[in-house]
């Protein structure tokens, strides 16, 4: 394949079939691959698509720093999109979150702002405030912004539809802003294809899943939309770990704690949906982001 950026490398995932955390009589489970991209998450597809807009609509002016809260993934994405356009960027972090999501940040050349680690969402709060300067800034909002949703459901969703030509019963995925389950839900839906949609969230707000939200009413991204979901279902940190441990091992898919969590549902579900049906399931990023935690034995 030849390119003539970095940037044309993202989306168009492989899908991978899960042959060993599987027994027979269950659904086949297919990995969409978002850890692949090649920031290495789900969420270049969103900053590329976001900012791309806003080039085009003339919203982001090439003087102005691109400024966003995130967890790591979003910030990583951006610390890569901004370089190669030649943008500045400043992420708004947590300072609970694995050190190299800082490292990756900075070798990109991102400015970094450490929030307190005792308020789930104190990144969320720094950027919205920072933001009001706004010929300063160019404020992404990926937990507002529409366009978040939309690199998801023309992506995402539409890849995830013709790899299964449709043939789709189960959607398994995190909820950090809800974008990839919104937009896919969204793109399933409008293709008349019937598939349960199934959101995942760390059974509590200290949780070490990392990128996932704790649904503890403090924050509720704008784009999130609950009707659009069949079930929201809480996992514990030791199931998430174990999970990823084994997809590494079993499958030889290094991806990190949300890809856990999410494949231990989505093998419940398969399990649930017997052979024949199928259930897809977001690797969301991967595994080397987590060198330094819990995932990884001594
Ligand atoms: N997993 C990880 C590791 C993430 O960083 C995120 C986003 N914060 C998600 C899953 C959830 O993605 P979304 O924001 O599209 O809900």
């Amino acid at each position: 394949m030849s390119t003539t950026s970095v940037l044309d490398t993202i989306g168009n995932t492989p899908m991978i079939p899960l042959r060993r955390v599987t027994e027979p009589g269950m659904a086949t489970v297919l990995m969409k691959m978002e850890a692949w991209n090649p920031s290495g998450s789900l969420k270049d597809r969103i900053v590329k698509y976001i900012i791309e807009e806003a080039e085009n609509s003339g919203t982001l002016q090439a003087h102005q720093i691109i400024i966003d809260a995130s967890s790591g993934n979003t910030g990583i994405a951006i610390a890569m999109v901004a370089t190669l356009k030649g943008y500045r960027s400043r992420i708004y972090m947590p300072e609970t979150k694995s050190v190299e999501r800082r490292k990756i940040m900075r070798t990109w050349g991102t400015e970094l702002v450490l929030t307190s680690g005792a308020d789930q969402n104190s990144h969320i709060w720094a950027v919205q405030e920072a933001a009001k300067d706004t010929g300063t800034f160019f404020y992404l909002n990926q937990n507002g912004n529409p366009g978040n949703v939309l690199a998801h459901y023309h992506g995402t969703g539409a890849e995830i539809y013709d790899q299964t030509q449709g043939r789709i019963d189960c959607f398994v995925a995190g909820v950090g802003t809800g974008g990839t389950l919104m937009g896919v839900a969204r793109y399933l839906k409008d293709k008349g294809c019937r598939a349960s949609i199934v959101a995942i969230e760390p059974d509590d707000s200290h949780s070490k899943i990392e990128g996932l939200l704790h649904f503890d009413g403090s924050f509720v991204p704008p784009i999130w939309d609950r009707s659009s979901i069949s079930e929201q279902i809480r996992v514990t940190d030791e199931v998430a770990f174990e999970a990823a441990r084994r997809l590494a091992r079993e499958e030889g898919i290094f991806c990190g704690p949300s890809t856990g969590a999410i494949l231990s549902v989505a093998l419940a579900k398969a399990r649930e949906l017997g052979s024949g049906r199928t259930v897809v399931a977001v690797a969301c990023d991967r595994g080397e982001r987590y060198l330094s935690t819990k995932l990884v034995p001594e």
